[in-house]
């Protein structure tokens, strides 16, 4: 569970409306574009004690700019893990207000992580979580620490019941993945089709793409997708040995 020393801010990020400004520092007019190890490693500790459960960076390229209309060029993820207690409960509108009140909550500690940024030089915004023009999906995958999945959820190697939030920053010298050594994941995935076989609601329309009107996700929390998904049963490092195993035998 994520936790902070800071006083909790108040705030709620709504469908269609800027993130809230509730940083308490106000950005470098000359950002830094650089930081220390010795900051980095602040930062980190910082974000872990928080409970952050990992972190993830991109490095997003002109092309990938002009096709979203962004101009910033790196992004930090930052994953929570969602509560194991709500994952299993039934789905409704109760589990559904649970599910978000974590997300909201969360939210407001990662403006305490933007603001050290800020203090130490740094450009650092929140990107807004919920917009529905800049896919933050479309953005992990610059990462190349993730995989989109048939059930259209994104893993990430700590597990596929993370929820993230992403900072725009300045800094330019993160510890950016050149190569993703995840692709086996969505290799296995292909072969695999239990989250498409077990949805109860059958979502999936012929192309396999998630039928938003039928999905229950947003309405009502459901999260049979996980649930059924072997990336959340065996874990990520088990089914990695077993597939690359069945490889070379
Ligand atoms: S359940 Fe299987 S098909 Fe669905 S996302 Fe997980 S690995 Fe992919
Ligand atoms: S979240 Fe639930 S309803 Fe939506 S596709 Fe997954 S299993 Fe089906």
């Amino acid at each position: 569970m994520i936790s902070n020393t800071e006083e909790r801010r108040d705030i709620r990020f709504k469908y269609h409306s800027p993130v809230p400004n509730s940083y308490r520092i106000p950005n470098p007019s000359k950002p830094l574009r650089n930081i220390s190890d010795e900051v980095f490693e602040e930062f980190k500790k910082m974000a872990f004690e928080i409970g952050v459960a990992g972190l993830s960076y991109s490095k997003l390229s002109d092309d990938f700019k002009a096709e979203w209309n962004i101009d910033f060029d790196n992004v930090i993820i930052l994953k929570y893990e969602m509560s194991p207690d709500f994952l299993y409960l039934e789905p409704s509108k109760e589990k559904c207000k649970l599910i978000d009140d974590e997300f909201q909550e969360v939210g407001g500690f990662i403006y305490d992580i933007a603001d050290f940024l800020r203090e130490n030089g740094f450009e650092a915004n929140l990107l807004n979580p919920l917009d529905d023009e800049v896919s933050l999906r479309a953005i992990a995958t610059q990462s190349n620490d993730c995989v989109i999945l048939r059930s259209n959820m994104c893993l990430f190697k700590e597990g596929l019941n993370m929820g993230f939030f992403m900072l725009s920053t300045s800094i330019d010298n993160l510890p950016f993945k050149e190569e993703n050594d995840m692709l086996w994941a969505a290799k296995y995935c292909e072969t695999c089709g239990k989250c498409i076989n077990k949805c109860p609601l059958n979502a999936y329309d012929e192309n396999e793409k998630v039928l938003r009107k039928v999905c229950t996700a947003h309405s009502e929390g459901c999260n049979d997708c996980i649930l059924n998904c072997p990336f959340f049963k065996k874990g990520y490092d088990f089914l990695e040995k077993k597939f690359k195993k069945k490889l070379v035998g």
